[in-house]
This record gives structure tokens, C-alpha cells and sequence, in this order.
């Protein structure tokens, strides 16, 4: 699509795009090879060969957010020393290429998103932004009233308390019981350090909520695009 050439030199990281108009009047942009120097010039990134001082400029690349189901058995980093799966290997025919905001566990399965805006990584990441996650924890056997309390309210792990969850029975059956976990800190482990904390043992755990983003009926293995609603409520 053509935009106005100021814009596509600013969106470039080029210059700002007071900038990007000076360069233009001084006649240092060029479109196809031939100088532009009128300031409502467009063109087309994708088809045109923009220079500034002869050097290509290379466009903006098109920002991509996704959530995805990760099978358990897979690493959320982008190189295992192991020679471990990782769950960009999931990933079919991207043009681009998408890191994992903030980390699952290579036992843990669920809800995981990925984008390669940086700087929308780095605000869902922050401390500041205490973004609720729900997990459902498969632990072994019965739960009792008190256990459910202190991770409710709060344990002591060795980096500090936690602050406080929401707790619920989620299913019971005779041998395990599903716990809804919503947690807004994101430590280490943080859900099975808690469960461990008050003897509670993990047999699985999931996550199916991110803020107002849901894992909904994605199998493991699969993903899509979010939507620009739900990118805008994270963001
Ligand atoms: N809590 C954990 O213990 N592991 C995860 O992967 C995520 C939250």
C-alpha cells in the first residue's frame, strides 16, 4: 500500500518524521533510483526501492501476535543446549519470526502467546502491569480447606511471600483433584512452588487465561492470530 514517504521512513526507525521531511527536501531520498524531494510523495514499501543517502531502507516489519496451546514437552526458549522440541517448532510458515512473552515451564501446557513487538512484550512482562493468569493445577488426591486458605492468602517461598490468589475447586475425583489457580505475579515456578509449599503435589498444569485472553478450544500443538481486540486489552 502507498503511504506517504515521511511516514514510511519514520515507521522504518529511519528518522522521526520531522526528520525524515528535512531529508526529503534535501534531497537525500530516493524512490526507484530518482530523487524525490516533494513532500506528499508516496510509495509502496513492498514494491519500491527506497533510498536515504543511497542506503536501502528496509520496511517496517508487519507486527504479529499469537496465542498458542503449548504441548507439554516443549521449551519457551528459542535455542534448547539439549537439543530439546521448542515451540517455535510449531510455528508453519511464518514470514516472520515471533518470541515467546514470558516463559512456561517445559512440563507445563497451555495458553502461550508470541509476538515480535518488543515493545508490547515488554509491557505485558512487567511487574508493573499485573496481568491475572489462571492456571488449572491436577494435583494428587483430596484438598483440604486450610490448603486452599494459605495459597489464597499468601506462602512464604524462598524469593518472598506470594501476594494474594484466587483458589477454587475446580473438579474433584477420587484420586486428584483441578484447582483454579489466578495468579498476577509471574515468578519461577511460581504455581508449583506455591502448591508445593503447602504439600500439594502436581501431576499437570495449564494455563488457560491471560488477562481477558482465553485458551478457549485451541488443542496442543495449535494456534492463531489474536485478535486487534484482544491485542489492545493486553496491551
Ligand atoms: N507456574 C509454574 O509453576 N510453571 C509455569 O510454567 C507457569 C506458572
Amino acid at each position: 500500500m502507498e503511504e506517504r514517504l515521511q511516514k514510511l521512513l519514520s515507521q522504518a526507525g529511519v528518522a522521526s518524521r520531522r526528520e525524515a521531511e528535512r531529508f526529503i527536501t534535501e534531497g537525500r531520498v530516493a524512490v526507484n533510483g530518482t530523487v524525490v524531494t516533494e513532500l506528499g510523495s508516496k510509495a509502496d514499501p513492498e514494491r519500491d526501492r527506497i533510498t536515504v543517502d543511497g542506503q536501502p531502507v528496509r520496511p517496517a516489519e508487519k507486527k504479529v501476535y499469537l496465542i498458542l496451546n503449548k504441548p507439554v514437552g516443549y521449551m519457551t526458549t528459542l535455542r534448547d543446549p539439549e537439543g530439546r522440541p521448542i515451540v517455535t517448532d510449531l510455528l508453519k510458515g511464518l514470514d516472520v519470526r515471533v518470541f515467546p512473552v514470558g516463559r512456561l515451564d517445559y512440563n507445563t501446557e497451555g495458553l502461550l502467546l508470541l509476538t515480535n513487538d518488543g515493545a508490547w512484550a515488554n509491557r505485558l512482562a512487567h511487574p508493573r502491569h499485573e496481568v491475572d493468569k489462571e492456571y488449572l493445577v491436577r494435583v494428587r488426591g483430596a484438598v483440604a480447606k486450610e490448603q486452599i486458605r494459605r495459597l489464597a492468602t499468601g506462602v512464604e517461598l524462598d524469593d518472598g511471600p506470594t501476594a494474594p490468589a484466587k483458589v477454587e475447586v475446580s473438579s474433584q475425583s477420587d484420586n486428584n483433584t483441578w484447582l483454579s489457580i489466578v495468579i498476577h505475579e509471574g515468578r519461577y515456578r511460581q504455581v508449583r512452588r506455591m502448591c508445593e509449599a503447602v504439600s500439594l503435589s502436581v501431576v499437570r498444569l495449564r494455563r488457560v487465561r491471560y488477562g481477558a485472553v482465553s485458551l478457549g478450544d485451541l488443542k496442543p500443538g495449535e494456534y492463531r492470530p489474536l485478535s486487534p481486540t484482544e491485542v489492545a486489552a493486553l496491551a
